[in-house]
């Protein structure tokens, strides 16, 4: 899907860009062309110019019969390929190389034409450039003198350009394709991105419910059954409930991840003081150690330390990472709440003295669903995203999470949040 896409991303980025291409190289050569007949043309106009000068200035009789009287002048003008004198009423009078019809059949002004004439003892057809100008004297037309000269330099200059344009036209559309194809797989990422969360949500969310399902299941059909024992009949109705509830926080915790990924919402994202949040949750906390037989200390600064973020979300990463950490712990243990300011960064840091992590789980320990050994698993509950949970939510507010482990001595999961963030996170959002 996402292939066929890109093709035809790439397919309307290279035929616009290449249509775009072709009329401009169009275009250039047409310009071209006329820039350089523009050229030949003023060369043309200033040779007969000169001739026409050369004419009037011999005196009394300004119309030479025999052209050789021209002089040397016309010698060096090889490249002409005739010159015709007419009198004033348009009778040829003199002509060097070709006299043409014997009259002149055209009015002044320039003429692209065919001609035959002599190459290499062959004959053979050329386009001609023709001049035709009046020649005056004493402010009185006496007669007209035509000058004619090859298109053949100008016609290999124009093939040259023509031979590169077909040679660079195809190449560039091949760049164009190619850039086509990649920018169209850059275009795809982000919806390649959304999809790919999707199906993980889709394959997580089912992976995950299919085994609570199967527990309802078999504890509802059992308990449809003509019930032996009524304690039995209310335990099975227990499972149901414990196994509906479990599957109700795992939804909730997988539309959490679904929706925050990578994004904050800018309108919720407001200016909190990290120590009065850590202070709300302690009472809590509190109790739960004496509950536990746990011994839980705070360390925080007596300043406020203000950070533009999501307090709720916030307040969500250190909740499942102190709830791990008094989960992993066993009674007589510690845990330990510390939040530190520094000049560029806050950080947060839950150490517990628990059964820790071995080092070949800790770098797994934040993917989703990911859980160290299922004997202990099974015992302490849990689906393995809280970790994912708060990773999301510390890479959101363009934090860090990490994480340090001995298997028996305990465990540290620390928080950095940036204190620029106020102004990095937001614009980033809205841009
Ligand atoms: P959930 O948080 O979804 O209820 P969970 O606690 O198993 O389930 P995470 O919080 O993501 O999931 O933790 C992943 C795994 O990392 C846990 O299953 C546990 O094995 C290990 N772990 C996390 N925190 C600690 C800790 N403080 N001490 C020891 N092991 C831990
Ligand atoms: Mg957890």
């Amino acid at each position: 899907m996402f292939d066929r896409s890109r093709r035809n991303l790439a397919y309307w980025f290279a035929l616009s860009m290449g249509s775009i291409l072709i009329v401009f190289a169009g275009a250039g050569y047409s310009l071209a062309v006329k820039e350089q007949l523009r050229v030949f043309d003023a060369a043309l106009y200033k040779k007969s110019q000169l001739i026409a000068d050369s004419l009037v200035g011999n005196g009394s009789d300004p119309l030479p019969k025999e052209m050789p009287m021209w002089g040397d002048r016309l010698l060096i003008n090889n490249d002409l390929v005739y010159v015709r004198l007419y009198d004033h009423k348009g009778h040829l009078v003199g002509f060097l190389k070709d006299s043409g019809q014997g009259r002149l059949e055209t009015k002044p002004g320039y003429q692209t034409l065919q001609f035959w004439g002599y190459q290499n003892t062959l004959t053979s057809r050329v386009w001609l450039r023709q001049i035709t100008i009046p020649v005056m004297q004493n402010k009185q037309r006496i007669a007209y003198l035509q000058v004619a000269a090859s298109l053949t330099p100008l016609q290999h200059s124009l093939n040259e350009a023509r031979f590169f344009l077909m040679l660079g036209v195809p190449t560039a559309l091949g760049i164009i394709g190619v850039t086509g194809w990649f920018l169209g797989g850059l275009a795809m990422q982000p919806t390649r991105r959304a999809y790919e969360q999707l199906q993980r949500f889709t394959a997580d969310a089912s992976h995950e419910l299919r085994a609570p399902v199967a527990a309802v299941l078999s504890n509802a059909q059992v308990g449809l059954m003509p019930p032996e024992d009524p304690q039995e009949q209310h335990q099975r109705l227990q499972n149901i409930v414990e196994t509906a509830k479990s599957m109700s926080t795992l939804i909730g915790n997988l539309l959490f991840l679904s929706r925050n990924e990578g994004q904050l919402n800018p309108k919720t994202l407001k200016t909190i003081d990290i120590v009065a949040l850590m202070q709300t949750l302690i009472s809590g906390y509190t109790t739960q150690a004496a509950t536990q037989n746990l011994i839980f200390t705070i360390q925080l600064p007596e300043q406020p330390i203000y950070l533009k973020a999501d307090g709720e979300l916030l307040r969500q990463a250190i909740v499942n990472l102190l709830n791990n950490a008094f989960k992993y712990t066993p009674p007589g243990g510690t845990v330990h709440l510390r939040v530190v300011a520094q000049s560029h960064r806050t950080i947060v840091q839950v150490e517990d003295s628990g059964i820790g992590i071995p080092s070949g789980d800790l770098p797994h320990v934040f993917e989703r669903f990911y859980r160290v050994d299922t004997a202990r698993s099974r015992q302490t509950g849990g689906f393995g995203l809280g970790l994912a949970i708060a990773q999301q939510i510390v890479q959101a507010h363009r934090g860090q999470i990490t994480a340090t482990s001995q298997v028996g001595k305990g465990s540290m999961f620390q928080l950095e949040l940036p204190r620029g963030m106020k102004h990095e996170g937001v614009s980033s959002r809205e841009g």
